[in-house]
């Protein structure tokens, strides 16, 4: 049994049962045993790996994407470059090596990253130096545009489970069965945040609330209204909550949310539905990130890239070409999502949804 597993156990046998957010809040972030706090977990060794990881070229298009909304709303000599969950800080590295020939933009770049990990905070400085960081998002810069990115960032926010019922809703919650964590659900209760979905939802199905999100999207989204900017968030989910989708992975396999708590890493899938009406942006169409790649040019940058190799390094990079943006694999199931001033020339590379 983990060290937080006993934790948790003593805490719900004194208090009662904890909601799912508490529970995910507590596995990637308790301060002395949680998930991101302990380890970077990103990588060939790690438990998973992100699109950055896997190849340059998705921070590079990604970058020259940024300039092109900067250069499209008028080139401004300072603004804030700032990204969530960092990770490693390989996609603001590649980011910045790809927008270096951009006239004027590193020398109006501020960089600002949020990040909770010490321990990923400690990988980003040695990729991002120069770089001011963050607790959550409220502290970003007030007075200039504001350009971000979050990639894989939002699914690891805690998310809240509610299952319909015939009268009203009732939630998953963490409790224990013996000495062991168990899911139970409450008591059948009305809930006013969720009649929007009542119609809609059949009996027994499972809607998911993500909370935390919510200030996250109106902090960037009042600073880029304000002074121009942009948001671009890249992940998995869809455009309205689809199910169950909590999701655990320990050593690179898949596991059960309740197994190893402070050990594996949990997600649960993005609604963008959900981001984007919390934002009083003007939001691009829900694009899969294969689509976005595509049109902005990753198969010419891979051919580019290809000349340069042979034999199993070729390999690789073509099998990370196809990583990334085929419908079997990344490409699909990931997708993006653009928020930009209302009366601001649409980002491009957006548009297309399959
Ligand atoms: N964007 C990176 C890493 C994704 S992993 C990449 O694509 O490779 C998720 C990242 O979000 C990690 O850096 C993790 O430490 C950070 N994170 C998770 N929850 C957070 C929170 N509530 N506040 C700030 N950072 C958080």
């Amino acid at each position: 049994m983990t060290a937080l597993a006993d934790i948790l156990r003593r805490q719900i046998a004194a208090q009662g049962p904890i909601t799912v957010a508490e529970y995910m809040a507590q596995c990637l972030l308790h301060p002395r045993h949680g998930y991101y706090i302990t380890r970077d977990p990103l990588g060939q060794a790690g438990d998973f790996t992100t699109a950055p990881e896997i190849s340059q070229m998705f921070g590079e298009l990604l970058g020259l994407l940024i300039a092109q909304v900067w250069m499209d709303q008028g080139a401004s000599a300072r603004f804030a470059l700032a990204e969530l969950g960092p990770g490693r800080g390989t996609l603001m590295a590649d980011i910045l090596r790809a927008t270096a020939r951009v006239p004027g933009f590193h020398a109006g770049a501020e960089l600002h990253l949020v990040e909770a990990s010490p321990v990923l905070r400690a990988a980003q400085a040695q990729r991002v130096p120069g770089a001011v960081w963050h607790d959550t998002s409220d502290s970003l810069p007030e007075d200039c545009p504001l350009f971000v990115v979050a990639n894989e960032f939002f699914d690891a926010l805690p998310i809240r489970q509610f299952l319909r019922h015939p009268k009203g809703w009732v939630e998953r919650v963490v409790g224990l069965e013996g000495d062991k964590l168990a899911f139970g659900l409450t008591p059948p209760a009305p809930l006013s945040g969720l009649d929007h979905q009542l119609d809609g939802t059949p009996e027994g199905s499972m809607v998911e609330t993500c909370a935390p999100a919510l200030p996250i999207i109106d902090a960037i989204s009042t600073r880029i209204q304000r002074h121009g900017g942009f948001a671009i968030i890249i992940d998995y989910g869809d455009w309205g909550s689809t199910g169950d989708t909590l999701q655990a992975i320990w050593r690179q396999q898949k596991d059960h949310p309740l197994a190893n708590p402070g050990e594996a890493d949990l997600t649960a899938h993005v609604d963008f539905r959900a981001l984007a009406e919390a934002s009083p942006l003007a939001a691009t169409p829900l694009t899969s990130q294969g689509a976005l790649l595509a049109q902005l040019g990753i198969a010419q940058r891979a051919q580019v890239l290809a000349q340069g190799l042979t034999g199993a390094a070729l390999e690789s990079h073509l099998a990370a070409y196809r990583r990334l943006t085929d419908a079997a694999e990344m490409g699909q199931l990931f997708k993006a999502l653009g928020l930009y001033p209302v009366g601001a020339p649409q980002p491009p590379g957006f548009g297309q949804v399959t």
